[in-house]
């Protein structure tokens, strides 16, 4: 074969072609290795070849790897339901509905919450309130939950037109007001909102707990969650959380949600919760919200070929069982905390860097060309593509993300490792990316300096 076919993400970038991964490392064909600075798209939580986990997966192989949902159900899925019941630790119990991706699981989210109402015979409330600057996944029903500009605007006309409000980005508010004297104008918009369009018409409102791909890290400040907590019971309207990203330890609590001891009626999850040894994914619907839909048709409808398959599910119960055995968790908040301090101590006075932020290690970077005023570099220079691929080049990940209210027309990144990271290799993470970011500094020029 002397040319590949393979459609990339970008035709225009050659990618290296990897050949394997150890721990937080990952090696190219050239023997080149990489220090997955990201986990992947914050995906590979537990690092790469983790043996018990290869284990598990070849002995679920060598039993059965598939069955069809609607024939069997199987040991490995029960048990994952049960577990993630376990680990969510709320005052009810939650139904597990399994997929493939986090696109599936809050499309699914979006049908069971709509379903839910439906059962009870409101058939007019379907629509599902969103945010500005979030993003739920690439399948249209999810995308036209997502806030994110940059990767609606060439479908947007067969998108769903779903309403959206301010997202709680304090650094860039689109409201100009600041915290606390806001008072929360973003949560209450919410309120607005609801009674704009009609509560009849709202199945549900649907947030990322801690804004990732579309925003570079955005923690809301305290009290907004209750706040929304608040609003949706007034008006009863279903609260999805969208944990895909946030979800199975990545923020330094199980579920992003626990940081404000909030509790959503509907979770999608996907990504760490496998760490990467398979594609599975889950929504999550509690007692309350399956109780109609059980006493009434009885079965959710949505499903896919692969959904609650045994070889995936014997895989993401493993990863599991291994994060609580080694108490990665515990291990997150504190490896957490030090690369946040180390980011900040060593790019935190960088001319293009306007903010560091970080919860668990899930930590965002946000690039301006002027830090008072916090106005973004100008689009065709690409800042954030330059980035990731400098750091690549030295070999260190990073996930490219946006930022701004426009979505995907500011630069960020997001600094998100496998939560077995040592002090040292945070270390070298941070030391390879402050050489990237004099460099890119230097290359600008006169912008982002004095
Ligand atoms: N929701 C969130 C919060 C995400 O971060 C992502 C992926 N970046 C998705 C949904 C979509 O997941 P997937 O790419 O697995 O479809």
């Amino acid at each position: 074969m002397n040319r590949s076919l393979l459609i990339k993400p970008s035709m225009k970038e050659e990618y290296p072609t990897v050949t394997h991964g150890e721990g937080i490392y990952l090696y190219d064909k050239d023997g080149k290795r990489y220090i997955d600075g990201s986990s992947g798209a914050v995906t590979t939580s537990i690092g790469h070849g983790v043996s018990e986990i290869i284990e598990a997966m070849h002995e679920q192989a060598n039993k059965v790897s598939f069955v069809y949902r609607s024939q069997f159900t199987s040991e490995p899925a029960e048990k994952l339901a049960v577990k993630l019941n376990e680990l969510l630790n709320a005052d009810e119990d939650y139904w597990s509905f399994f997929v493939n991706s986090g696109s599936e699981a809050t499309e699914t989210a979006m049908k069971i919450a709509i379903q839910h109402w439906q059962e009870q015979g409101y058939f007019k409330k379907n629509k599902i309130l969103s945010r500005w600057v979030s993003y739920h996944g690439i399948t249209l029903g999810a995308l036209s939950m997502s806030g994110h500009v940059g990767r609606r605007e060439r479908f947007v006309s067969i998108l769903e037109d779903y309403p959206a409000v301010s997202a709680p980005y304090c650094y860039q508010c689109s409201l100009k007001k600041t915290y606390p004297s806001c008072q929360l104008a973003c949560a209450n918009e919410i309120e607005t909102a609801i009674k704009r369009i009609g509560p009849g018409q709202i199945a549900a409102f649907i947030a990322e707990p801690i804004i990732g791909a579309a925003g570079g890290v955005i923690i809301p400040p305290d009290g907004y969650y209750q706040q929304v907590k608040e609003i949706c019971n007034k008006y009863n309207i279903l609260f999805i959380a969208d944990e895909v990203m946030t979800g199975i330890g990545r923020t330094g609590e199980m579920f992003g949600l626990h940081h404000w001891g909030i509790q959503a009626d509907i979770i999608a999850l996907g990504k760490g919760m496998s760490a990467g040894y398979t594609a599975i994914a889950a929504t999550l619907a509690s007692e309350k919200v399956m109780k109609p839909i059980l006493q009434g048709s009885n079965s959710v409808m949505s499903g896919h070929t692969y959904s609650a398959n045994p070889q995936s599910a014997a895989t993401a119960l493993a990863v599991l069982q291994y994060i609580e055995k080694y108490q990665l968790v515990q291990n997150v908040k504190v490896q957490g905390e030090y690369l946040l301090q180390k980011l900040l101590f060593e790019l935190g006075e960088s001319k293009i860097i306007g903010d560091i932020r970080g919860i668990g290690l899930m930590i965002g970077v946000e690039f301006v060309s002027d830090k008072s005023t916090k106005r973004p570099f100008d689009k065709k220079l690409m800042i954030t593509n330059k980035i990731v691929g400098k750091a690549r080049e030295k070999g260190l990940l990073v996930y490219p993300s946006s930022a701004g209210q426009e979505g995907a027309h500011g630069d960020a990144i997001i600094i998100s490792p496998p939560f077995i990271i040592t002090k040292s290799q945070m270390d070298e993470l941070v030391s390879i990316l402050k050489e990237v970011v004099l460099e890119i500094q230097k290359e600008v020029g006169g912008v982002g300096h004095d």
